[in-house]
């Protein structure tokens, strides 16, 4: 039996398609390379090229495949984009579940694992955040993936498609072996940020805001190691094979780093000076976002082999050095 990676070209996509390949599943990816690499994708896994709305595409990719369980990391992410665009991120985030479950539905698949974000919260009540408190997006984005989990629920209780929404907080690194890795048009996550800093690619940092209510007055976040967060989805639709209920969960540290702890790790890891200028707050950021992850940790048994950040930017920095260019498959940015 096949597992389908939806989005496996993307940055966390091809991660977990790399350990499910690795762990000896047999995987289909599906993925239009709006954002992602055909070059990320795993040889041994067969690749599709197609849109996860495009249900007569799908419909054939399910005909051929003998699928026992769908990871759904296809979507759009990025903040800012979707508070100028809303209706971009509903339609292809969104609307894209709706296709999606129509065709499990269709094709007797009942197994979802999905991509979820800490950006369902919205501006936290409590640190850390559980998976109980509530979930009020301040933005487009966070509300569309919000609403793929509300989908996803009545799809469980009509038609009986278990799911688990998985809370990422902040993703980072790569592969150890620097094979594959982040490579974001444009790139706005912090971390390779830096990393583009450090080698001289852009000229300094710009600190989003140095007035928040924190140990130094930037923003804290909780980072969690990209092939410990793949590992995640792998535990998570075993769970679901071995008959359990749907459910979420959190998947971070447990600890917070502010961005200027960033940067200093940053600079000890590369050796590099790494210029940095405080600029204003950026809209919609949240003071400090750290998960509670217990909950992941005691249900699914996940362990996670990162656990300080210097390690994460050191496998960050490792594909930066070896792939400059990133997978040089962009001549402009989207
Ligand atoms: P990414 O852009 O690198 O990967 C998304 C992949 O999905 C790309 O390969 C893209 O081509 C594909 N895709 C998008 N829309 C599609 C469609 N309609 N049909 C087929 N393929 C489509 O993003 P990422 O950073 O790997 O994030 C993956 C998922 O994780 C996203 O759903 C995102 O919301 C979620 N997430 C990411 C982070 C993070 O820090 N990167 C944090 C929280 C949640
Ligand atoms: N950030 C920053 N400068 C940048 C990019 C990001 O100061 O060039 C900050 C951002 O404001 C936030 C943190 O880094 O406080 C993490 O941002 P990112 O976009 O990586 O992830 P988010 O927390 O928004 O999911």
């Amino acid at each position: 039996m096949t597992v389908l990676v939806l989005g496996g070209a993307g940055y966390i996509g091809s991660h977990a398609v790399d350990r499910l390949v690795e762990k000896g599943y047999d995987v289909a990816v599906v993925d239009n390379l709006v954002t992602g690499h055909r070059a990320a994708v795993n040889k041994k896994a067969r690749f599709y090229e197609g849109d996860v709305r495009d249900q007569d595409f799908l419909n054939g990719v399910f005909d051929k495949e003998d699928i026992e369980g769908v990871i759904h990391f296809a979507a759009f992410s990025v903040v800012p984009e979707s508070m100028k665009k809303p209706l971009k991120y509903f339609d292809n985030n969104t609307a894209g579940m709706v296709s999606l479950l129509e065709v499990m539905n269709k094709h007797n698949v009942k197994r979802i694992v999905f991509s979820s974000t800490a950006a369902t919260y919205g501006e936290p009540k409590q640190i850390p955040i559980k998976e109980t408190d509530p979930q009020i997006p301040t933005n487009p984005y966070g509300e569309s993936k919000l609403m793929m989990e509300k989908i996803m629920r009545w799809s469980d209780e009509a038609y009986g498609i278990k799911f688990i929404a998985l809370r990422y907080f902040n993703v980072a690194g790569a592969k150890e072996d620097g094979s594959i890795g982040e490579d974001h048009h444009p790139e706005t996550h912090l971390v390779p940020i830096i990393l583009q800093v450090a080698a001289g690619e852009r000229k300094e940092l710009a600190i989003f805001g140095s007035d928040y209510p924190t140990k130094d007055g930037t923003n804290v976040r909780d980072y969690v190691h990209v092939v410990d967060l793949a590992d995640a989805h792998i535990l998570a639709l075993e769970y679901l094979k071995a008959g359990h209920d749907s459910d979420a969960f959190n998947l971070g540290s447990s600890t917070g780093f502010s961005n200027k702890e960033m940067l200093e790790a940053a600079r000890k890891v590369t050796g590099k000076e790494i210029p940095a200028t405080m600029a204003p707050r950026r809209a919609g950021d949240p003071s400090t976002l750290i998960a509670a992850s217990d909950k992941a940790r005691k249900v699914l048994n996940w362990q996670p082999r990162f656990d300080n950040v210097e390690d994460i930017i050191r496998t960050a920095w490792n594909w930066k050095q070896t792939h400059p260019q990133g997978y040089n498959d962009r001549t402009e940015e989207k």
